[in-house]
């Protein structure tokens, strides 16, 4: 039977639905309320008002008896589903079922409806073509006047498209994530208050290697020091960057890590509903940062250059104890000829006296000329470019060329190196040749001591625009004493000298001068000896001048 709007049944509806308004059941959402409630009041309305509102409403809106039969449908309800009224009043809503809605989804609907509670959820619908779709379904139970149900109230639309909008959005987020995981790159986005936004496996592998400290502010770190990369300008302007070379050193024992780095700017949407139209002038933007790993490669040049190194320095080595030898043979020979200068330098008294001055300025002659072609003989010191240095990467190199000494020794390495310093100007030869002297004095400090655990630590910092690098021992240190006298030229404490002149420590210290440096020895360390290299990022050489070193 088809109902029509003026039909006594849809007065007795139009009553119940009125008292249902007036005080409607707890949980009864806002969209029902305002629906029915066209007319802002929740009095009850004249039956031809109440029918013409709900006729009206852009939503699908059906009403039953308690056994879910149709007694009313509005002209949205005919709309979406494709059935006229007079089609569908009468049945059981089960005529919508697309019969792919599992069991227990309408088990908990009339769960709800049937304890006088409003549920909501969704339902697979079919319209009357056998078209699919997606209904969200809000149901109301409409109670007589004896508390009873007497109606329910449903209201439904259609969310299939919105439910593909989010399954397309969804895949397409999967897709994305799959593809940034699959990347063998580093890739990140980081806000402007530098908090990670998104990160792929390959970042999440980096933060488990560097042992928790974020990535990301390392990398920051890295670009702000090598480049003067600055992400808050970066984010506002726009300037991003592209293939910046970056060297991380992880404390503890890890190597050193190289990665070429590159960063875009993307802008966000504002997703606020007054920026439905216009976007804020003022968005909010992020660094899309990607890192490729090139550890492999470089440490493959690197070794390469290691042996060069050897080579080099073995050979600078060589000319370097020749020079330690014949500075120490002037030296040496500088003491009696000064004593055979002052002897000449005084009054005549006999003839016996006579002969003695006279051998005496023969021996001074010819020592002066055994002097002369001694300084002739000693090598020149080589000269060095200034060039753009990295105190981490020296240290590190010095120390793998020191490996099997500090193996054989028995050493434990223990490297904390500043997991970003900023590059200097310097002679890296020099440097290297400071460093060297400082580790082995270390090697051979810990073999005097003869203790059982023998360590060697490296530490570097940035401290005020000076790099601080600190060579420590558990030997038997130096003592107050001793802490100047060790620097002095030919001066050797070791118990077996060996081949050592005593002249590292000068020329350490002339190196870390000729940088505006210095070293020192830590009067207030105990348990061993800890040496302070101190050298200024802007020092020396600051204005990369080509003198010799
Ligand atoms: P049914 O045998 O009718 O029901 C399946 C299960 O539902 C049963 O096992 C039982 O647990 C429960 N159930 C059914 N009827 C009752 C009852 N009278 N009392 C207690 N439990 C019961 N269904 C849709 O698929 N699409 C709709 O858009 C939709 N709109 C609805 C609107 C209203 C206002 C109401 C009250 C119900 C609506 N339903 C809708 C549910 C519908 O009435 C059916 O229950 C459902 O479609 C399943 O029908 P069925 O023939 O597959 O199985």
């Amino acid at each position: 039977m088809i109902q029509t709007k003026s039909s006594p049944a849809s007065a007795e509806i139009v009553d119940a639905i009125s008292s249902f308004l007036a005080s409607p059941p707890e949980g009864t959402p806002v969209e029902i309320i305002e629906a029915f409630d066209a007319f802002g009041s929740m009095q009850h309305l004249p039956p031809k008002l109440f029918l013409e509102t709900v006729e009206q409403a852009p939503v699908a809106i059906s009403i039953t008896d308690p056994t879910a039969k149709i007694v009313y449908a509005n002209s949205a309800f005919e709309l979406l589903t494709g059935y006229a009224r007079g089609e569908v009043i009468g049945h059981n809503e089960s005529v919508l079922s697309s019969r792919s809605t599992p069991d227990s989804v309408y088990e908990d609907l009339w769960d709800s409806i049937k304890r006088r509670k409003v549920w909501r959820g969704t339902l697979v619908n079919h319209k009357k073509g056998g078209e699919g779709y997606l209904a969200e379904l809000v149901v109301s139970p409409v109670l007589d006047n004896q508390g009873a149900i007497a109606y329910y109230l449903a209201m439904h639309r259609d969310i299939t498209e919105l439910h593909q909008l989010e399954r397309r959005l969804s895949f397409q987020k999967s897709l994305t994530e799959a593809a940034l995981d699959a990347a063998p790159m580093v890739v990140t986005m980081i806000t402007a208050e530098r908090k990670v936004l998104l990160d792929n496996h390959a970042y999440k592998a980096l933060l488990g290697d560097f042992r928790g400290m974020e990535p990301a502010e390392m990398f920051l770190n890295a670009l702000e020091q090598q480049i003067g990369f600055d992400l808050m300008s970066a984010c506002r302007a726009g300037e991003g960057f592209t293939n910046i070379d970056v060297r991380l050193d992880p404390s503890g024992s890890a190597s050193p890590r190289w990665f070429i780095c590159s960063g875009v700017r993307v802008a966000e949407l504002d997703d606020a509903a007054q920026s439905y139209f216009r976007q804020p002038e003022q968005t909010r933007c992020c660094l899309l940062l990607t890192a490729i790993e090139v550890t492999g490669s470089r440490r493959r040049i690197n070794d390469a250059r290691l042996n060069m190194l050897r080579t080099s320095i073995a050979e600078q080595q060589m000319v370097q104890t020749m020079r330690e030898a014949i500075s120490a043979s002037i030296f040496k020979l500088q003491e009696p000829l000064n004593i055979i200068r002052a002897a000449l330098s005084m009054p005549e008294t006999g003839a016996d006296q006579n002969g003695l001055r006279q051998a005496l300025r023969h021996a001074l002659q010819s020592s002066d000329r055994v002097m002369e072609s001694l300084h002739a003989a000693l090598p020149s010191p080589t000269a060095e470019q200034m060039t753009t240095v990295n105190i981490n990467e020296i240290l590190h190199e010095v120390v793998r060329l020191s490996t099997e000494r500090l193996l054989a020794s028995g050493m434990v390495l223990d490297w904390r190196p500043a997991a970003v310093l900023p590059p200097m100007i310097g002679r890296t030869n020099a440097l290297r040749g400071l460093f060297k002297y400082l580790i082995d004095n270390a090697i051979q400090a810990v073999n005097e001591s003869r203790r059982d655990y023998r360590e060697l630590r490296l530490q570097t910092r940035l401290v005020n625009r000076e790099l601080v690098i600190e060579v420590i021992d558990n030997g038997p240190g130096i003592n107050e004493a001793m802490r100047l006298k060790v620097f002095e030229p030919f001066f050797c404490g070791w118990r077996k000298a060996g081949t050592h002149a005593g002249m590292g420590l000068t020329l350490a210290q002339e190196v870390a001068l000729g940088h505006d440096g210095g070293v020192e020895i830590d009067a207030d360390f105990h348990g061993g000896c800890r040496v302070f290299v101190r050298l200024p990022v802007n020092g020396a050489g600051g204005g990369l001048s080509d003198e010799p070193g």
